[in-house]
């Protein structure tokens, strides 16, 4: 999608045009080799395409500025700048992100935060890590990980998201079931608003009933109201003992049975639940051709991962919930990872989806919350009115490839994609406004991890109430009254 798609979308005149004045002053700013520049001066160079398409490659913006301030002093410049002369900005992180936030639409300039990148602190009583907000996640994880603990949040793109981009996406992830939402384990925020004032709330504390929490109001803000520069997390100490078992199940009453049981025995080193339908994992065997973990087929699959304290405690859990859920025929296959190798080939048919998918050309993404004894009814509605409409098939003619679900059972959070050769607007008439009706429908919610961005950004109003729409305008005016931060996105 380019701004040309989305025809309603016009570039707002507000916003000035970048000028040979302005690409000079951020020069002398940052020095030379923290800007990324294409037609603006004669030192163009040929590397800013990457800044203007997003992981999908579904998103495709035109900036001709992306800059990579070092310090939380230059973002604060860098942006006063851009306010005193109403140039627009979008906070790029990793670029991971599925819903076009993290892109320009028009010429915006791009903020890109991966040169801020240090640890500043950890305290490995507390388990409180300060941070900058381009730190990558997994980078981050890993120096967790040789003290002992863990970053409380993972997800597939931890090699190239940073820490920053997950709060401000309110990133959820495999194992928010254990850890919970970075609501909770964020203690504290060090962020820029579009004039200029540094947010210095990087509180290291669990308690602090001192006022209002606005750093909650920077979770989940998709770069709207500011850029978050540091963040303080706490973090958990890491488990000795990993197990996880990959199971094939009849059908999905089955599967809400096994994370019922999960859930009630495993109770306590319970750390993911995760569903997988079978069209899932078939597009996973073709693109990678990999020996499935399961000798036979099966319409659903669950991946339980466990961490605990003690492995001879949390081996004898695990063993005493699969004989109960094999005899009582809740399962009826299952394989549990003997050693490290296996457990990462196991977390690769899950882990692996989003990539195959796109394998193909393209995919509708609709990340979902729903009651969970609905979640998959949706998956089936979709693809029977995909097939009805002629869409689905084998063959090129075909723009569909196929419809899957999968995602974290755990949280109730479906992602229904659909894989496609090409995007194409009769795929799109049959899958929206249906698929947010059947989500407001059952008081869902049309997002429930990803965030807006541009995908999203006019469908809020099924999953919100028109007041509460206008008290986040509020915010968001008295945050950005000139309104550059990430233009044309979220609300
Ligand atoms: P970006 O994509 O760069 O930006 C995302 C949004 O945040 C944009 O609106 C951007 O403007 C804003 N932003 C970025 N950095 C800052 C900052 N410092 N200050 C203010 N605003 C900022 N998401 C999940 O929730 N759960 C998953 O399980 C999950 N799995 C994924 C698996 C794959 C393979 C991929 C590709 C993506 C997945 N995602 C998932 C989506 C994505 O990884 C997350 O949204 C992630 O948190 C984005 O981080 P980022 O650094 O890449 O942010």
């Amino acid at each position: 999608f380019t701004s040309e798609t989305y025809p309603e979308i016009k570039r707002d005149p507000k916003f000035a045009q970048i000028s040979e004045d302005h690409v000079r002053f951020f020069k002398e700013l940052l020095g030379k080799d923290s800007a990324v520049i294409d037609g603006v001066t004669k030192d163009a160079t040929d590397d800013i395409e990457p800044f203007n398409g997003d992981w999908m490659r579904k998103y495709r913006g035109h900036t001709k500025l992306v800059l990579k301030p070092g310090s939380t002093e230059e973002v604060s410049k860098v942006l006063k700048y851009c306010n005193d002369n109403m140039l627009a900005v979008v906070p790029q992180g990793g670029n991971s992100g599925l819903v076009g936030g993290s892109v320009p639409v028009f010429d915006e300039i791009v903020i890109n935060m991966s040169r801020m990148n240090q640890i500043r602190s950890f305290d490995d009583v507390s388990g409180t890590l300060v941070a900058d907000a381009g730190c990558i996640l997994e980078t981050t994880d890993n120096f967790l990980a040789e003290k002992g603990y863990i970053f409380p949040l993972d997800l597939g793109a931890k090699g190239s998201c940073h820490i920053g981009g997950n709060v401000a996406t309110n990133a959820g992830g495999l194992r928010l079931l254990r850890y919970g939402s970075l609501h909770g384990s964020v203690l504290g925020i060090e962020a820029v608003l579009p004039d200029g004032t540094i947010v210095d709330d990087l509180s290291k504390l669990r308690k602090n009933n001192t006022g209002y929490d606005l750093k909650q109001l920077f979770i989940g803000a998709e770069g709207t109201i500011g850029i978050i520069t540091a963040i303080s997390v706490h973090c958990p100490q890491r488990s000795k003992a990993i197990n996880v078992a990959f199971f094939g199940l009849e059908s999905f009453e089955k599967v809400q049975q096994a994370f019922k049981e999960a859930k009630g025995q495993l109770s306590e080193i319970l750390s993911a639940f995760e569903l997988m339908d079978r069209p899932s994992q078939g597009l996973v065997k073709k693109v990678t051709d990999n020996k499935e973990p399961l000798e036979s087929e099966y319409p659903f699959y669950c991946l339980i991962e466990t961490s605990g304290s003690n492995s001879e405690h949390d081996n004898e859990k695990l063993e005493t919930f699969l004989e109960y859920v094999m005899e009582n025929e809740i399962v009826s296959d299952g394989v549990v990872a003997q050693d490290e190798t296996q457990v990462r080939s196991l977390w690769g048919w899950r882990e692996g989806i989003p990539e195959c998918l796109g394998h193909w050309g393209g995919v509708y993404k609709y990340d979902v919350s729903i009651p969970l004894s609905e979640l998959y009814d949706l998956v089936n509605e979709t693809r029977e009115k995909i097939e009805a409409a002629g869409l689905k098939g084998d063959n090129d003619s075909f723009p569909v490839v196929d419809v899957v679900g999968y995602g974290h059972m755990g949280d109730s959070n479906l992602h229904l994609n659909v894989a496609v050769r090409r995007y194409d607007k009769a795929v799109e008439k049959v899958l929206e406004p249906f698929v947010y009706e059947w989500i407001a429908k059952r008081s869902g919610s049309i997002s429930a991890e990803h965030g807006l961005g541009l995908a999203k950004k006019n469908y809020i109003g099924y999953s919100r109430s028109d007041n509460m729409i206008g008290l986040m305008k509020q915010i968001k005016n008295l945050y950005d009254p000139n309104g550059i931060m990430n233009p044309y996105k979220y609300i």
